[in-house]
């Protein structure tokens, strides 16, 4: 190693959604990180502003609120169409978010504060990671012969400092616009590369554990991986126009779906501090079958084409606070990782179109899924066996996200049907109908994970393994995240959501449903199993260290179904509400699914088809999707579970 050579655990390249996300996840992990970005600063404005209601519930289990607090809740839609006379009208209206998805709803706020607010969480817990800029890597290289070496640090990146002006692009207009990163323009890595003399400042050799690249549509990382993107760049160029519209156009404040009769279509989408995004089809700027010359996208060139959508109302504006324009690319990259040391997340390895607000929600869930995974690893709790269903989880996600797309973008850029002998345009019944299926997939609560390492779906039939019960919880669906509902805290009456009680902390939760604990047997189960998770053998005890609080790796938690008033938590097994010689006991550990006295009751144990005399016990993975469901007095299934990956202490 040369004199400026240093080590990490993990080196994250690109400060966007996806590597500010997993620099949120290492820093609440502890794990040595440094996180290089090309750009002199964080996006201003623009760029992403939709937030779906998973991407919420994630940011919400890092404690960070601040996204729901500032942004415009977006919730209703508007469907306008031609009439006989080819009159844009209102053809429908619908709620944005099916209700009882999810305790939040579709938000809207732009990318820059979603990074600030990353940023802030990152220097609140504890300032160990900061965003190096302007830095870009040059080499990276894999010492394959120590990959399988645990404590080596097998991936090697040359990184070097840019100057100021080689980091700040020339963005060619006087409105802050989003020219620059979008899709429509080359890439400037390589350039970067080319004119950094290395005379502005140093260059470093860093040796990580794992390298993440995060670094966009144009990833660097994934170009020496040798990774490939594969499907269709569309001949459509979309201008996207972020103003403080002065209109009469009625549903203005509503998220507006706008198809005319010849002009192309147009969506609404009303922001923060009384900013509207608009989403146009641009007519008159042809992609031609190549890269588009972007000096001739301008706002008012957009604007023109959204009078004319959206007329006979009018349109304007005063004050724009940034632009874009993009042609819609649908692609998924061949590789997500590399000898499960080099990883890509986010725009890296999968482009689409941003009207369905996906891109930097699936960025940030795809760095959610990996963060975690990476921590345990590193930390020596987990083998790296796990880090292999990063891959194959997300991949699936990716291709599933391509396929909603298409399909979504086809029918917005379609022309409307004129009837309904019209088979070549799009019908309004068509487009509510996919706009509806796709609902529940935009939200981001699709995602399941199939059976894997980390998940297990059904009984896996021999001794020594799973026997997984999905009966025992049959409104439950493995793979997936465990939806919230109310419970009621044993101790102090209060009423919680379910989901607040998965912080993302790294740890396992074991939520040990435990049916009416009033009855005799089932209180006797209910012991027997406080008495195994107390024992030296237990799975809590096996993967602790002695010197760790006992909740740290995996949480038990338990929820029972008797009345709240008729049980003592003082009277429960220990193992339920663990006693602390400095902090006394844990009043924070059971709760009942009983009525509150002011939030009605959750009515969980029905919610999730969970019998109150046979209870279950549901494994929870530390990103909140539900591992396995398993019988109270199985023991022998959590150790199989927990044995195939965790590492004894
Ligand atoms: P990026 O945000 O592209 O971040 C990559 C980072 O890596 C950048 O900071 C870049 O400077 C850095 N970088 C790149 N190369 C290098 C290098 N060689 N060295 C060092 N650093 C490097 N998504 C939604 O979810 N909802 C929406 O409503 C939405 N609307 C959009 C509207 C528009 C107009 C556009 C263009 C996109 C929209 N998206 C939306 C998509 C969203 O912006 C992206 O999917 C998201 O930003 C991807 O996050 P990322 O972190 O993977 O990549």
């Amino acid at each position: 190693m040369t004199p400026t050579d240093s080590e990490v655990d993990v080196l994250i390249v690109g400060a966007g959604p996806a590597g500010l996300m997993l620099a949120t996840w290492l820093s609440q992990l502890q794990i040595s990180t440094r996180i290089i970005d090309k750009r002199s600063t964080k996006i201003m404005a623009g760029q992403a502003d939709g937030f779906q209601c998973r991407t919420l519930e994630i940011l919400d289990s890092f404690g960070i609120d601040r996204v729901w607090k500032e942004s415009n809740r977006m919730l209703e839609v508007c469907f306008w169409n031609p009439d006989e006379n080819g009159v844009i009208r209102r053809t429908g209206r619908t709620p944005d978010t099916p209700k009882g998805l999810s305790r939040f709803t579709e938000s809207v706020l732009h990318q820059g504060r979603m990074e600030r607010f990353f940023l802030d969480h990152l220097k609140e817990t504890g300032d160990r990671i900061r965003v190096e800029r302007p830095v870009i890597p040059s080499l990276l290289q894999v010492d394959e012969s120590e990959i399988n070496n645990p404590s080596a640090y097998p991936v090697a990146i040359k990184i070097q400092h840019l100057t100021d002006e080689q980091a700040t692009p020339n963005q060619g207009n006087n409105i802050p616009n989003g020219l620059f990163r979008s899709n429509l323009t080359a890439d400037d890595t390589d350039d970067l590369i080319r004119q950094s003399s290395g005379k502005e400042g140093t260059e470093e050799t860093i040796r990580a554990k794992y390298l993440v690249g995060c670094d966009g549509a144009h990833s660097w990382t994934r170009k020496q991986l040798g990774f490939k993107m594969e499907g269709e760049h569309t001949e459509i160029i979309w201008g996207a126009l972020d103003v403080v519209p002065i209109t009469d156009f009625p549903d203005i404040r509503s998220r507006c779906l706008i198809h005319s009769a010849s002009e192309g279509s147009l969506m609404v989408i009303p922001r923060e501090k009384r900013i509207v995004r608009l989403y146009i089809q641009l007519k008159e700027v042809g992609a031609g079958g190549g890269a588009v010359d972007r000096s001739k996208v301008t706002p008012e060139q957009i604007l023109k084409a959204a009078q004319k959508i959206i007329a006979p109302y009018k349109l304007d504006y005063e004050k724009c606070d940034w632009f874009t324009a993009y042609q819609i690319a649908q692609r998924v990259s061949d590789g997500f990782e590399k000898f499960d040391r080099v990883f890509l997340a986010g725009d890296a390895v999968h482009t689409h179109s941003p009207k369905a607000g996906q891109g930097q929600n699936v960025s940030i869930q795809d760095a959610y899924n990996l963060g975690w995974k990476i921590g345990l690893v590193a930390r020596g709790q987990a083998s790296p066996e796990i880090l292999k269903t990063y891959a194959t989880e997300r991949q699936q996600i990716a291709r599933e996200l391509i396929a909603f797309d298409q399909k979504f973008s086809k029918l917005f850029s379609g022309r409307p049907a004129k009837d309904v002998s019209d088979e070549t345009g799009v019908s309004l019944e068509e487009f509510r109908n996919v706009f509806h299926q796709g609902a529940v997939f935009a939200a981001g609560l699709s995602v399941d994970y199939g059976p894997n390492i980390l998940v297990v779906k059904e009984d896996e039939g021999k001794e020594g393994t799973v026997r997984c019960r999905p009966d025992l919880a049959n409104k439950l669906n493995i793979g997936m995240r465990l939806p919230s509902h109310k419970i009621v805290n044993q101790s102090d009456s209060l009423s919680i959501e379910l989901q607040r009680l998965l912080p993302s902390d790294g740890r396992f939760r074991l939520i040990v449903f435990a049916g009416d604990i009033r009855k005799p047997e089932i209180y006797t189960r209910f012991e027997k199993l406080g008495e195994y998770l107390s024992s030296k053998d237990s799975v809590v005890s096996l993967y602790t260290s002695k010197d760790s609080p006992r909740d740290s790796v995996i949480e038990v938690l338990t929820v029972h179904s008797a009345k709240r008033t008729t049980i003592e938590l003082q009277s429960l097994p220990e193992a339920f509400h663990p006693f602390d010689k400095s902090m006394g006991w844990d009043y924070w550990k059971v709760y009942a699914d009983d009525e509150s006295y002011h939030e009605g009751h959750g009515q969980v144990y029905e919610n999730f088809g969970i019998d109150k005399d046979e209870g279950c016990i549901v494994v929870v993975r530390p990103d909140g999707y539900v591992a396995a469901t398993v019988a109270v007095d199985d023991v022998q299934s959590l150790e199989a579970y927990f044995g195939r990956f965790m590492i004894k202490l």
